[in-house]
């Protein structure tokens, strides 16, 4: 931690700062310029002290961290990057994965035939909203738990991966043990009490990006997930709200490379969401792959116009057979397949 004082702040001050550091258990480096000192406080532990400890003391003009918040999630504490196995599925590895399906579970009808068809089309996980977390109360909140049968249903029939969102602590025994992914929404990234109940799970969790949320703090909740020992973490970007709205959210294609850069983590993409319109869909999916995503979650519907949640965003089956092939030659480009 850097604790920078103010100009001409009396030796008795930054005494102040070194004094209280030692009590903290803290080693500090003296830094004494003409006009400013500045302060450099040196431990292992520094990580869990606030940089409050040192900002409110007289004399302090700012504090900042050299090391970043997270640890677990970081690749400075597990250089090789994770593969994480979904029952056989490796996210992480040369292979993008494609995780297909409706926003939400709708019937067992629509929901076995759109993973037919994501499956023949090269999809190897399916995805069906249960659950769904609407912004307004009166609109359709899923089917539940009939849809958790209705997923169960599709992964033993096709033996296909299936992913659905957890929203509450009370419904994770009866979802795990429908799903093999178990996905945090984007409301619910810092849902920390939610988090923490995850953290002892085993199964493979999906942490979607909070849209406010910056990729520091992104890292860092998932270092919740991380920190009862659960490897099995897999990001997924789905775009951040900004003032531009032409799109549901603003695609930040970047926090693909500055993931692979701080974390050993996959980082798939969901293009769907950031979209909030099919047509923008596969521009958004291509660039993902081009830019080094592990995979995509993308909305799929056999029939968009009656969906019930994201119509306009899906995709048709024919849609989402033209975007599979024209997503193989750009995996192929960057070293990857599908
Ligand atoms: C979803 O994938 O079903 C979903 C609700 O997405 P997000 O949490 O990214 O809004
Ligand atoms: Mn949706």
């Amino acid at each position: 931690m850097i604790v920078e004082m103010s100009r001409g702040a009396p030796r008795q001050q930054v005494d102040h700062v070194v004094d209280r550091a030692h009590a903290l258990g803290f080693e500090v480096q003296l830094n004494l310029g003409t006009e400013k000192t500045v302060v450099a406080i040196l431990g292992s532990d520094t990580g869990k002290t606030s940089t409050d400890v040192f900002a409110v003391l007289p004399g302090v003009e700012s504090v900042s961290r050299v090391m970043k918040p997270y640890k677990l999630a970081s690749r400075e504490f597990h250089p090789q990057s994770s593969i994480v196995n979904v029952n056989g599925v490796e996210i992480g590895g040369k292979k993008v994965v494609i995780m297909a399906g409706p926003c939400a579970v709708e019937s067992e009808q629509q929901l076995m035939e759109t993973a037919k068809a994501v499956k023949r089309l090269g999809a190897s996980i399916v995805r069906g909203g249960a659950f769904k977390p609407r912004t307004s109360p009166f609109s359709f909140q899923g089917l539940e738990k009939k849809a958790l049968k209705m997923l169960a249903k599709v992964k033993s029939d096709l033996g296909i991966p299936v992913i659905t969102e957890v929203l509450d602590i009370q419904n994770i025994e009866i979802i795990a043990k429908h799903a093999d992914i178990l996905q945090v929404g984007a409301r619910n990234m810092q849902n920390f009490a939610l988090l923490k109940e995850l953290a002892k799970m085993r199964h493979p969790i999906l942490l979607k990006r909070g849209f406010s949320a910056t990729v520091t703090e992104w890292l860092t909740a998932a270092d919740y997930l991380l920190a009862e020992g659960n490897q099995q973490v897999i990001l997924c970007e789905r775009g951040i709200r900004t003032f531009e709205d032409s799109t549901r959210f603003s695609m930040d294609i970047g926090s693909i490379s500055v993931i692979k850069r701080f974390s050993h983590l996959p980082v798939i993409v969901d293009p769907s969401h950031a979209a909030g319109h099919f047509a923008y869909v596969p521009s958004i999916a291509k660039a993902a792959i081009a830019a080094g995503a592990d995979g995509l979650l993308i909305e799929v519907h056999l029939n968009p116009e009656e969906a019930l949640v994201d119509g306009l965003q899906s995709l048709n089956i024919p849609n989402f057979e033209r975007l599979m092939a024209e997503l193989r030659p750009i995996a192929k480009a960057v070293g990857r397949s599908i």
